[in-house]
C-alpha cells in the first residue's frame, strides 16, 4: 500500500482534498468476496484504501469460471439506488431482469447499463443452458446529487464504437476515448473502455489530463505504465497524464476506468448510494416493505433481505479512507 498515511485521515471525506492530482502508480489488491451460492468475486472498489476512481465507485471482477455442470451466476432480485451498474463479459453471458420490465441476455463486449435513479430492482442470473465459462466485471457507478433520483432506466448496446491501433482494440463501455463516443448514459464526466492487447503490444493511450485513471486486469500478462498488473488486481493511476503506455507480454484483456474526480460525499450501504443515514434507513424499510423499488418478475426465487443497519452511525465518504 503506498497510501497508509490516508487510512488514518476519518472517512468522511471527498472532494479535491483527497485526489491524487499528479499521476501515480497505486496497485490496489482484490478482496475475495462470495456472490450467490456458487460465485467468488474479486473486489477492487470500495478498497481498503481507495473508494472511487470518477464516479466508478464498485468494481469485482470475477472469473474465468468453469460453471458447465454449475448453476452460474444466480443474483436474486435486489434493489439500488443512487448510481449506474454496468454489466461487461469477456466470456458467457448473463441474463438480465428489472422492476423496469426490461429482459436482456447480455453478451461478452455489450454493454448492459442499468441506471437506479431513485428505486429499481433487478436479478442477474446464468441463462439456461449457458456457456462454459462465465468471466467479466460488475461496475456500479455513483449518480451526481442532480439526477440521483431520476426515473430509472435500463440500455442494453451490442455495438459499441471500438478504437484500433496495431495489436489494440479497445471498445468504447461509457464516455469517450481517442474521439470514439460510447452510446451509454453519463451524468458526470467518466471513462470506460475494454482494451484487448495481442501478445507483444506497446502502444500509448491518450488520456485526460483533467481526469484520475486506473487499470483493471482480466487477463493475460500486461504492463501499465511500467507495472506488471496480474489478472484480478488493479492500478490506480491519479490525475495529470496526457498518454499511458501499456506492454503485453502476453495477449491480455484491461479495463480503462477514468473521471472527473467526485466531488460529493457519498454513503454506499449494500446496494445504494445515498447520503445520510436516514435515507438508507427509509431505503431498507422500504425494500423490506415491498415498496417503491417495483417488482422483478420472471426470476425463480425470492428477493434477497436487505442486511440490518449497522449499530453505528453511518458517515459519507468520499475518494479514500
Ligand atoms: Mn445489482
Amino acid at each position: 500500500m503506498s497510501n497508509l498515511d490516508r487510512q488514518a485521515t476519518p472517512s468522511v471525506c471527498g472532494g479535491r482534498g483527497f485526489v491524487v492530482a499528479e499521476p501515480v502508480r497505486e496497485l490496489l489488491s482484490p478482496r475475495r468476496v462470495p456472490l450467490g451460492e456458487s460465485t467468488e468475486v474479486r473486489r477492487l472498489l470500495p478498497n481498503l484504501g481507495r473508494r472511487m476512481v470518477g464516479a466508478w465507485a464498485f468494481v469485482d471482477h470475477y472469473g474465468p469460471d468453469d460453471i458447465a455442470d454449475e448453476p452460474g451466476m444466480q443474483v436474486p432480485p435486489h434493489p439500488h439506488m443512487g448510481l449506474q451498474t454496468v454489466s461487461w463479459l469477456h466470456e458467457g453471458e448473463v441474463l438480465h431482469r428489472d422492476s423496469t420490465g426490461a429482459l436482456a441476455t447480455i453478451r461478452p463486449r455489450e454493454l448492459g447499463i442499468m441506471t437506479s435513479g431513485r428505486a429499481i430492482s433487478h436479478s442477474e442470473e446464468s441463462p439456461k443452458p449457458h456457456g462454459r465459462f462465465l468471466h467479466g466485471a460488475q461496475l456500479w457507478v455513483a449518480l451526481p446529487a442532480e439526477h440521483r433520483h431520476i426515473d430509472p432506466h435500463f440500455q442494453h448496446h451490442t455495438d459499441l464504437p471500438r478504437v484500433t491501433a496495431p495489436g489494440l482494440t479497445a471498445t468504447v463501455v461509457l464516455g469517450s476515448l481517442d474521439g470514439a463516443t460510447s452510446p451509454g448514459p453519463t451524468y458526470t464526466p467518466i471513462v470506460g473502455a475494454d482494451l484487448a492487447l495481442a501478445h507483444g503490444t506497446e502502444v500509448r493511450l491518450p488520456l485526460d489530463p483533467d481526469f484520475e485513471y486506473a487499470v483493471l486486469s482480466m487477463s493475460g500478462e500486461a504492463h501499465v505504465d511500467g507495472v506488471p498488473v496480474l489478472p484480478g488486481s488493479m492500478l490506480y493511476l491519479g490525475c495529470g497524464r496526457s498518454e499511458l503506455p501499456l506492454r503485453a507480454a502476453s495477449d491480455a484483456g484491461l479495463m480503462l476506468l477514468g473521471g472527473e474526480p467526485f466531488e460529493e460525499e457519498i454513503i454506499m450501504f449494500w446496494n445504494w448510494i445515498c447520503r445520510s443515514q436516514e435515507e438508507i434507513a427509509q431505503a431498507r424499510e422500504d425494500w423490506m416493505n415491498g415498496s417503491r423499488f417495483g417488482e422483478v418478475k420472471g426470476y425463480d426465487g425470492p428477493p434477497l433481505a436487505a442486511p440490518e443497519l449497522p449499530a453505528t452511525p453511518l458517515k459519507a465518504r468520499g475518494r479514500v479512507r
